[in-house]
C-alpha cells in the first residue's frame, strides 16, 4: 500500500523553493523514522529539502495487494 506521491521524474518542481531538479535514491526505509518501505528519496538540488516518492514498481502494483 503505498501512500507515497508517483515518482515525478528527473525534473521535479521542489515544493520548497521551486528550483526544478532533484537527486534520487533509492531507499528501503524512511530515513526520518526508520519504518520499512521501498521509496525513492528526492533531494532539491538548490536548498536540501528532501521528500519521498513511490518506486515505479510500487505505481504499478498501486491497488493490489502486495502478494508472492
Ligand atoms: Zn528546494
Amino acid at each position: 500500500m503505498s501512500h507515497l506521491p508517483p515518482f515525478s521524474g528527473d525534473d521535479p518542481t521542489c515544493p520548497k523553493c521551486g528550483n526544478v531538479g532533484a537527486s534520487s535514491t533509492f531507499s528501503e526505509r524512511n530515513p526520518r523514522n526508520g519504518l520499512w518501505g521501498d521509496r525513492l528519496v528526492r533531494v532539491c538540488l538548490r536548498c536540501g529539502y528532501s521528500w519521498d516518492e513511490s518506486t515505479v514498481d510500487q505505481d504499478q502494483e498501486d491497488g493490489q495487494g502486495v502478494g508472492a
